[in-house]
């Protein structure tokens, strides 16, 4: 039994520990964006705290002054009340103009954290199942019970409570022992300072425990609910996204008349939710209604206590108001400290997915070594038996790869779908690192490189190229300065500056309808304008995967005549299905399941009847007269 007891004890202590061990991370997550928040909190509860005791103080006194006939004693403390009043009001205005304005640095400050956590991850980490779905549930559910600036409030009002009920504590124990002029009878014994400690003591604690318990069956139920809701909340955001924002998605949409499956879909997880808002409110409904009857019962307990205590002299009228209002603080401070517990705990479990964002770490720890910058571009870089698998899957996707890039090479890569050689761009881009062998430049191992430094070296176009809506200019020089004439020389050299010149805005003309006055672009203008910015980002190496699949026969031709023109004097590496599109290409490796199966020019991969032989040959049928 009394083990039962001491188990149950600890139990409660860890979750408490537990429960504030959460709340302090998140109170220092919160600093971080706003350092005054919590000490404005803390003042505010103090100032709170006092403003309760000091107007029954001044109450009290009053009375007494009156019933003593001591009108200018009872004028000074009329007074009192009156300014005391005014000066916490005028306080109370100008802590809530405060806390409004901290609530907006909160939420600007919380939504920029989130985000520039999740663009930190590195792509690997960004791309595990999940990760995606997870931040996008943490910024809908984190705010949904007031996010970080709930975390101060709520220790604001437990700090708060926490005066309120130790004052209320001292003045309980002032009051028992204080003792009366009655001598004989039931109220002597009545008001003996064991007796009343006794009965305040008793009642003081039926009334907190009965409260807790009725709190306790509340919150686990409320906990049970809110699990469950942070998942239907996923699942309306991504629906929302679907239906409303991405108007791609639009198109599928209604080609597929898929308008009536979203919209059940979107019906059943919103009738869900609201459905999880009626049992929360009936839940809060079922308590209120409890508290208030246990409350009623414990105050007149309490009105019983003092006005025996005034009955027996020990106290006087004016004091009978100090102490009644003092008493019931008591338990009322007790049952807020616990319910603000209680918040607290719900609070942590809407932000578990927020905290695990922010325990998330790259896969990949980025090196110190700085990039040399080179004018003459003269950078090598090796992969040296290099194999790589995805991360969930044991396949190799690439078996001890070994290749050196030749400075100012014109490469191609070739081979089947599926070979490996997206995987293998990506392993040079350092989106991967590879699960063996090592990938140098200029002989060292990358990953020592600065992360950053050495993505500077790439100028990537891939296959699912991403363009933004935002303006031309914008799209092109990815955050670099703007430079209209660079700008121009490199849409006009991949055939898109007539494009740009034709739009409404020219280079401020906003890409996609997601904007107002924004314009719509097909695939192929816009790979060509995904060409173009690579062309402006002007690095070293120039990686260029199908950049063509999906230009017209025309845009296509230009770029493959205008391509060492448009490379110039960089390393370039260019994959494509098109065999004939590789021809111009100095050196060729042939990809085959995750290997190089084959290296040389066209002439002599010809000449050695092999696999890029075989694949030329297929194609040739198709395109005789190109050829
Ligand atoms: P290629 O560019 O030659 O067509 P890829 O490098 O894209 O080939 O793909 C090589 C293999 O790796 C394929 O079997 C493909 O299914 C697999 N693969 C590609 N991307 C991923 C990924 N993100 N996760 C798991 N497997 C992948």
């Amino acid at each position: 039994m009394e083990n039962g007891i001491t188990k149950k004890v600890i139990d409660k202590a860890r979750e408490f520990m537990g429960i504030h061990r959460t709340g302090v991370r998140l109170l220092k997550i919160a600093a971080k964006i706003d350092s005054s928040a919590m000490p404005l909190g803390m003042i505010q509860a103090v100032f709170q705290a006092v403003n309760t005791y000091l107007g029954l103080f001044l109450m009290a006194r009053l009375i007494d002054s009156l019933l003593a006939g001591d009108f200018s004693r009872a004028f000074f403390f009329g007074g009192m009340t009156a300014f005391t009043a005014w000066l916490f009001g005028m306080a109370g205005t100008v802590f809530s103009g405060l806390q409004k304005r901290s609530a907006d640095r909160f939420l600007t400050g919380f939504y920029i954290m989130l985000r520039k956590k999740a663009l930190s991850l590195d792509y690997e980490t960004m791309e595990q199942p999940g990760t995606a779905d997870m931040i996008l549930r943490s910024e809908r559910t984190a705010m949904m019970y007031g996010g970080l600036e709930n975390i101060i409030r709520v220790y604001q009002g437990m700090l708060e409570n926490f005066l309120i009920s130790a004052t209320a504590v001292g003045m309980t124990v002032a009051l028992c022992f204080s003792r009366g002029r009655a001598q004989e009878g039931m109220l002597a014994f009545a008001a003996q300072p064991a007796v009343s400690a006794l009965f305040m003591a008793l009642i003081s604690i039926a009334a907190i425990w009965v409260d807790a318990r009725g709190n306790k069956r509340l919150e686990d139920k409320k906990q049970g609910f809110m699990r469950e809701h942070t998942d239907v909340e996923g699942k309306i955001g991504y629906l929302t996204r679907q239906m409303l924002e991405d108007y791609q998605a639009g198109k599928v949409i209604r080609l597929y008349d898929m308008k009536e499956m979203l919209l059940d879909n979107f019906k059943k997880s919103n009738d869900e939710s609201l459905a999880f808002f009626r049992r929360i409110n009936a839940a809060d409904d079922h308590r209120e209604l409890f508290r208030g009857s246990v409350n009623s019962i414990y105050m007149v307990c309490i009105y019983l206590l003092v006005a025996v205590k005034a009955l027996a002299g020990a106290i006087t009228v004016g004091a009978f108001t100090q102490y009644a209002g003092a008493l019931a603080k008591l338990v009322k401070g007790v049952q807020n400290f616990s319910w603000m517990n209680s918040r607290l705990k719900l609070c942590g479990i809407y932000m578990e997915d927020f905290l695990k964002l922010m325990d998330m770490e790259s896969r990949h720890a980025t090196g110190s070594i700085p990039v040399e910058k080179r004018l003459d571009g003269e950078y090598e870089i090796a992969f040296e038996d290099v194999s790589f698998h995805y991360p969930g899957s044991e396949e190799m996707v690439l078996k001890h790869v070994s290749c050196r890039l030749n400075m100012k090479d014109k490469l191609a890569l070739v081979g089947k779908n599926g070979a490996g050689k997206t995987t293998f761009i990506k392993l040079l881009c350092r989106l991967y690192e590879p699960v063996e062998g090592v990938i140098t430049l200029n002989g060292i191992d990358i990953r020592k490189y600065r992360e950053e430094e050495y993505r500077e070296l790439f100028s990537v176009v891939f296959q699912d190229f991403k363009l933004f809506a935002f303006p031309v200019w914008c799209n092109l020089t990815t955050g670099c300065e703007r430079q209209d004439e660079r700008i121009w020389d490199c849409l006009e050299r991949v055939g898109a500056d007539s494009l740009v010149k034709d739009m409404p805005e020219g280079l401020d003309t906003v890409l996609y309808k997601d904007k107002e006055g924004g314009v719509d672009i097909s695939g192929g203008e816009a790979q060509k304008l995904a060409l173009a910015r690579a062309l402006y980002k002007d690095a070293p190496f120039m990686v260029l995967d199908e950049p063509t699949a999906a230009l017209d026969p025309v845009s296509e031709a230009q770029i493959y005549q205008g391509f060492h023109q448009m490379v110039k004097d960089k390393t370039s590496i260019y994959i494509s299905h098109r065999m004939s599109s590789c021809r111009f290409c100095d050196d060729i490796v042939v990809f085959d399941q995750g290997g190089i199966a084959e290296r040389g020019s066209h002439e002599e991969l010809l000449g050695r009847q092999g696999l890029y032989a075989e694949m030329w040959n297929a194609q040739a049928k198709y395109y005789a007269e190109e050829l």
